[in-house]
């Protein structure tokens, strides 16, 4: 089975570029909302990381999410797409002077602060602008989730967030100064997560150290559990969607909330990673020795998951309905890891065949570099293609 795409469409369009199929996008929101919504005091904020588009921004703002940013560059973005600036949250474990600054001016919902130096810094600018800045505390959980090593972040050695027995620690040093104000505490425990179990061991951990903070008679305005849900890049078309309801139900079973407390979400790749493609043109096959290699006119620069983390993303000849042949599939970079899958069935392929790059909204677009000279990847909407 294949994606639907306007393929006769296509052809009017540069090779390679982002396609996004809003109608998912927009179903995909939709389902976060009514099952998000479910739930008292759930509040959902997109991962801006994942991807940046502007077109993808203002919808995901249309459907009411704030926004999680990592860096000054983001919330420079977000405030263009219209989110207000108290659905911002601010994480990041380097923030440069000018961003928190920046941060400060749009009078964000919160920063998440990864050390004791960076919250200094915090109540150093903001009483010099005469604010007082929300902080949260990102907490190491110790929690390490089943996914690749490169993005797995919450295990205890590892640069992100705070060490667990720090926590009340930084928790008083913030209530002691004069310019900042504990809202909260973060986590977050890596990406690309399918079992359930992972989110709940988390909710355990969190549980615990809310008995503990509560004997030291320390309040929590707001638990933050980052984001984390994986998609299903083997079957984009049986699954676009990933299981929402399981995933806020696990929060909602297993997590006990204090009265008004507020339960925020920063999703990205599950918000965004199935309304993307990638689509390029083939420019050549090329019999090997005993391989096919099909070579397209994208490769790593445009898309780097496979080169990156050895990522898998399922590849549609949308030109051909030939017999299934086996194909290495390979980009024009002069990198022997610009390789996008290696023994895959592609209907039988030829020079100028559009082929897509399936599930490729998250982190492909935003993370598309100029290397070689490269021209950087269009994103072009299905609305704008209708
Ligand atoms: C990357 C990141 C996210 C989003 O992760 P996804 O796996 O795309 O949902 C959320 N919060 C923080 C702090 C992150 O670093």
């Amino acid at each position: 089975m294949k994606g639907n795409f306007p393929t006769e469409k296509f052809k009017e369009i540069e090779t390679p570029f982002y396609y996004y199929d809003t109608d998912l996008l927009r179903t995909t929101l939709h389902t976060i909302n009514s099952e998000a919504g479910k739930h008292d005091n759930f509040v959902v904020h997109y991962a801006v990381k994942a991807n940046a588009n502007p077109k993808l921004l203002g919808i995901i703002r249309e459907a009411g999410l704030g926004a999680d940013c990592v860096s000054g560059g983001e919330i420079t973005a977000v405030c263009k797409a219209g989110f207000p600036g108290n659905s911002i949250v601010f994480a990041g474990v380097g923030k440069a002077d000018w961003e928190i600054n920046l941060a400060l001016d749009k009078d964000i919902f919160c920063f998440n602060v990864e050390s004791t130096a960076e919250l200094e810094v915090i109540n150093e600018l903001a009483g010099k602008k005469g604010k007082k800045a929300r902080v949260a505390f990102r907490i190491n959980p110790n929690v390490g989730a089943h996914t690749h090593a490169n993005i797995t972040t919450g295990l205890a050695e590892n640069k992100f967030g705070i060490a667990m027995r720090d926590m009340e620690k930084v928790i008083e040093e913030a209530q002691n100064m004069e310019h900042v104000t504990f809202v909260g505490l973060h986590f977050h425990i890596g990406s690309q997560i399918l079992d359930m179990g992972d989110f709940e061991a988390l909710c355990n951990r969190i549980n615990d150290l809310q008995d503990q903070l509560e004997r030291q008679h320390i309040q929590v305005e707001n638990i933050n559990v980052g984001g984390g849900l994986g998609i299903d890049y083997q079957h984009p078309n049986r699954v676009p969607m990933p299981d929402f309801k399981a995933y806020f139900d696990t929060y909602a079973k297993h997590l006990r909330l204090r009265p008004g407390q507020k339960l925020h979400f920063e999703l990205g790749r599950a918000v965004v990673a199935q309304c993307g493609s990638l689509i390029a043109k083939t420019l050549y096959i090329k019999q090997g020795e005993v391989k096919k290699f099909a070579i397209l006119d994208a490769g790593m620069t445009d898309l780097i998951r496979p080169a990156l983390y050895q990522a898998y993303h399922k590849i549609e000849n949308l030109s051909s309905d030939g017999p299934m042949e086996t194909y290495d599939v390979v980009g024009p970079i002069c990198e022997s890891s610009d390789v996008f899958a290696k023994h895959v069935e592609l209907n039988e392929s030829h020079r100028g065949d559009l082929m897509a790059l399936r599930s490729a909204g998250a982190y492909g677009e935003i993370m598309a570099s100029g290397y070689n000279c490269r021209h950087l990847p269009q994103g072009y909407t299905s609305d704008e293609l209708k």
